[in-house]
């Protein structure tokens, strides 16, 4: 019998935001050979037809039933489901304009042959998504993979499996299917022998998990995983209002659950009062922990009572700046209060560990070389940033970081939008999302090609021309 995954409002416990069937391991086999059977012709539609399609769905994402459904099951305040549903509409029309030349043939007829080079869909890719922006991160694979000529199955973790459901259906009819569940579900679909490619974005443990599960069916798997960003602050760095402002959003916006959040932040120990000052000042301007649907609320509560638990052990023995204001009962919700850590040494979890919530430890330096030692020092080297009123400086210093993007004087994509690829470094996976990279996923570049020397009856092969 099927059972339901009923998700809880984590700003309202007790209300239910809504429920979808749960897929067995058992039905995940016929969902992943429908997808295949959907696949081919899919992949004959001219690719002008494939975008028209995209198109479509852009057109129809960002309506403010998305938006409250999305701001009900993850508790993310509302102005910034709008953004998130804005941002993925803007993505897949990013796509529809670049997809003619990323998946163009290549042909060559010359004095050495003729070769042809196209880039071919893989067939069913599972996209395994996680719940923090569970739309934008779905659309990064949906929107690429469709275009090639793939159909994709979608695993959405079962923390956000609402909005991305409803979003699903706005594709043309089977070339997205969505299964619900959790790590079984999903092990099931990774391991598929049907499933040609895997793109999951998500934590550590469970892209062990998948890349092991991969690596058994010799499936290739691209990841964008976790991150434990660095924000370091140079000598001379801007502690004007708006800069302040741009950093505190940098680490509590989604109530600090974003892969790339600024999670450490590094300040010159002689300007630590004066940062303090400005910082919780900024805080106290733009931080409103309250009801994702209240339009004064920046930060909702986090996804889960786990969540809430781990965040709030995370406060060691430092001492908790409490942040902002707060505009709701906190008991209703898995509210926990935006804070500031000072005193927490260099190993203590909270700096060591990515946080994933609304706490950010700020640690104090003398010299520039041990500062950035300290930043570089960990497994993860997702995103940093580097602040400095010297533009040059800022990015002498962000050259050395070990991040896959590092901002200059602020910390998110703001301005940037499609134009560089985000993923990581270390072991923060190795996706390429957003720009050209990420079209490169999805496609797999298959050779024709027929040696000039054998054209209208050519000779025989000389000695030794078998190398390989
Ligand atoms: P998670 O790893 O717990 O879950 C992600 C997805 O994987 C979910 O759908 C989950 O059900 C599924 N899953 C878990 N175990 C699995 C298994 N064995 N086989 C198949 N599927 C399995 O992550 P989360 O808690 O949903 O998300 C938070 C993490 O995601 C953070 O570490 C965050 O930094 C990271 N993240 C990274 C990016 C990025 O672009 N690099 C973006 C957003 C979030």
């Amino acid at each position: 019998m099927t059972g339901w995954i009923e998700r809880e409002n984590p700003a309202r416990l007790g209300e239910i935001a809504g429920r979808v069937p749960e897929t067995p391991e058992t039905e995940v086999d016929a969902v992943v050979r429908a997808a295949d059977a959907a696949q081919r012709a899919w992949a004959a539609t001219p690719l002008p037809e494939r975008l028209a399609a995209l198109d479509r769905v852009a057109d129809l994402l960002g309506t403010e039933e998305q938006a409250v459904l999305l701001a009900r099951e993850t508790g993310k305040p509302v102005g910034d489901c709008r953004g998130e549903l804005r941002f993925s509409a803007a993505y897949l029309r990013w796509v529809v304009e670049r997809a003619p030349a990323a998946y163009a043939d290549a042909e060559v007829d010359d004095e050495a042959g003729r070769l042809l080079l196209s880039r071919r869909p893989y067939g069913v890719v599972a996209a395994i998504t996680p719940w923090n922006a569970p739309i934008i991160l779905a659309m990064l694979k949906l929107g690429p993979a469709l275009a090639a000529g793939n159909t994709v199955v979608v695993k959405p973790s079962p923390l956000a499996p609402l909005t991305i459901s409803a979003v699903a259906g706005l594709f043309p009819d089977g070339l997205v299917r969505v299964v619900h569940g959790g790590a079984a579900t999903g092990a099931a679909l990774v391991g598929h022998p049907l499933v040609r490619k895997i793109a999951f974005t998500g934590g550590e443990a469970a892209g062990r998990a998948i890349g092991a599960a991969a690596g058994a069916m010799i499936t290739p798997v691209v990841m964008e995983l976790g991150g434990n960003d660095a924000a370091v602050l140079l000598d001379d760095a801007d502690l004007s209002e708006p800069a302040m402002e741009r950093l505190v959003l940098a680490s509590f916006a989604s109530a600090g659950q974003v892969c790339m959040a600024a999670k450490r932040l590094y300040v010159p120990a002689r300007r630590e009062r004066e940062f303090r000052e400005a910082y919780t000042a900024a805080a106290a301007r733009i931080l409103v922990l309250g009801d994702p649907l209240d339009p004064r609320t920046t930060v909702g509560p986090v996804i889960s009572a786990e969540a809430a638990e781990r965040v709030l052990a995370l406060r060691g023995d430092g001492t908790a700046v409490e942040l902002g204001t707060v505009a709701c009962d906190p008991a209703r919700g898995h509210f926990v209060r935006p804070v500031l850590l000072l005193g927490a040494a260099d190993d203590a979890p909270a700096v060591r560990e990515e946080q994933f919530g609304p706490i950010v430890p700020l640690l104090t330096y003398d010299d520039e070389e041990s500062v950035l030692a300290r930043a570089n020092d960990g497994e993860l080297g997702l995103g940093a940033s580097v602040w400095s009123a010297d533009e040059e400086r800022a990015f002498a210093f962000a050259r050395r970081f070990e991040a896959g993007f590092t901002f200059v004087n602020t910390h998110n994509r703001t301005g940037m939008a499609l134009r560089a690829p985000f993923g990581g470094v270390k072991r923060s996976g190795f996706g390429r999302e957003y720009g050209v990279e990420g079209l490169a996923e999805y496609v797999q570049t298959c050779v024709v090609h027929a040696p000039a020397a054998f054209r209208a009856g050519g000779g025989g092969l000389a000695p030794g021309a078998y190398p390989v």
